[in-house]
């Protein structure tokens, strides 16, 4: 079948994008699903920070791809050996496809699924397969086995969670990569508890997430740290008590003043050595510094290293939220319904796909929290 999708043909084009055009409209060849495959109708799909990390080159990938890894959608056909879904079911993408089988799997570490991770670096689906193309046969590569800038994309039914149909769908996006890394970092990887202080280091989609979650668990300060009075302001209304504008003040002084030497918890949501190192400073004694951006391969970090002993402090990665899908997206989710995940707020504003080069110049401006194309 045709569908129209954005296609990234290569890496590092200078900003702004509005000029430079990394990203092109293009008609597309879709295959059908083939074994344990879905077909989707994209309805809604977010523009995130790991889209632009992509484009600018930051974060590699094989070129040239359909871009795009948070999004939801309408199953419209399922390959042969599909249980789980059939057509009209409701479904958001997990950018983690999980097998289920690896070590990791298995263990509950779903977002580390080493098959999911080999077919994430190829840019195939876990089965190996890819269905983009060219008129001319040339095989285009998926992201992170969704390539959610497209009307139509085919993905392993492993990165497919079904949803309630009473969401609506340009909210139901949010909640595959924004929420579940951003709560899932609090309650998978911290595991917060009440009274806990927090400083979230970056008010972006994920970071502002964190802040909603830090509130359901009961943190007490939760300290938004950011450059820009807009996404503060954001951050008070996603549940922060204390807001820090790093710009006009030392953020680490700032963080250990509010809560009285460092808090219990940081996190990290710019992808920065530079701030991570700023969260890992502005974190107190015994406590945890958790680090959910992604730095260039190259970045390395310097931290006090007798400090992780004598002052018993844990660094946490924490990818995906630590999430496993099946179990995070829906009770996440439910958290929202019940009023206590204030998503609504993170979207900033709605966009064409032939808008797309000059919003994601407003994503890397950090003006905006989430931009969503609507298909
Ligand atoms: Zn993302
Ligand atoms: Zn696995």
């Amino acid at each position: 079948m045709k569908t129209v999708a954005v296609v990234l043909e290569e890496m590092g084009r200078p900003a702004p994008y509005a000029k430079s055009k990394p990203l092109q409209l293009e008609d597309l060849e879709l295959t059908p699903p083939d074994e344990c495959e879905v077909l989707v109708e994209i309805v809604a799909a977010g523009l995130c920070h790991s889209d632009l990390s992509v484009i600018n080159g930051s974060r590699p990938r094989v070129m040239p791809m359909v871009l795009g890894h948070e999004a939801a959608g309408i199953v419209r056909e399922v390959g042969p050996g599909v249980r789980d879904f059939q057509p009209d079911d409701h479904v958001v993408f997990s950018y983690v496809p999980v097998c289920g089988r690896c070590t990791c799997c298995q263990s509950g570490r779903a977002a580390l699924c080493e098959r999911g991770a080999v077919a994430n670096t190829e840019g195939s689906l876990l089965s190996g397969k890819r269905h983009f193309s060219r008129s001319n046969g040339q095989e285009l590569h998926h992201h992170l086995g969704v390539s959610a800038f497209s009307q139509y994309t085919v993905a392993a039914e492993e990165s497919l969670v079904k949803i309630s149909k009473s969401l609506p769908l340009d909210k139901a996006a949010l909640f595959g990569c924004a929420v579940m890394t951003g709560v899932g970092a609090v309650v998978n990887t911290a595991k917060i508890q009440a009274g806990q202080s927090v400083a979230v280091f970056g008010m972006g989609g994920v970071g502002l997430s964190s802040i909603m979650g830090a509130r359901a668990s009961g943190a007490f300060p939760i300290v938004a740290v950011d450059l820009l009075d807009a996404k503060l302001a954001l951050a008070k209304k996603a549940g922060a008590t204390h807001a820090v504008n790093a710009s006009d003040h030392d953020a680490v002084e700032a963080v250990k003043n509010i809560t009285g030497g460092g808090a219990s918890v940081t996190f990290e949501a710019v992808g920065s050595e530079v701030v991570l190192a700023q969260a890992y400073a502005a974190t107190a004694r015994g406590g945890k510094t958790v680090c959910m951006g992604l730095p260039h391969p190259s970045k390395m970090l310097s931290i006090p290293a007798v400090s992780l002993v004598a002052e018993e402090r844990t660094i946490l990665g924490s990818y995906m939220g630590s999430s496993v899908p099946r179990r995070d997206i829906p009770r996440f989710i439910d958290m929202y319904e019940a009023g206590l995940l204030p998503v609504d707020l993170l979207q900033s504003s709605t966009l064409k796909l032939s808008d797309i080069n000059a919003a994601f110049d407003d994503l890397a401006a950090g003006t905006v929290a989430r931009q969503t194309v609507l298909m």
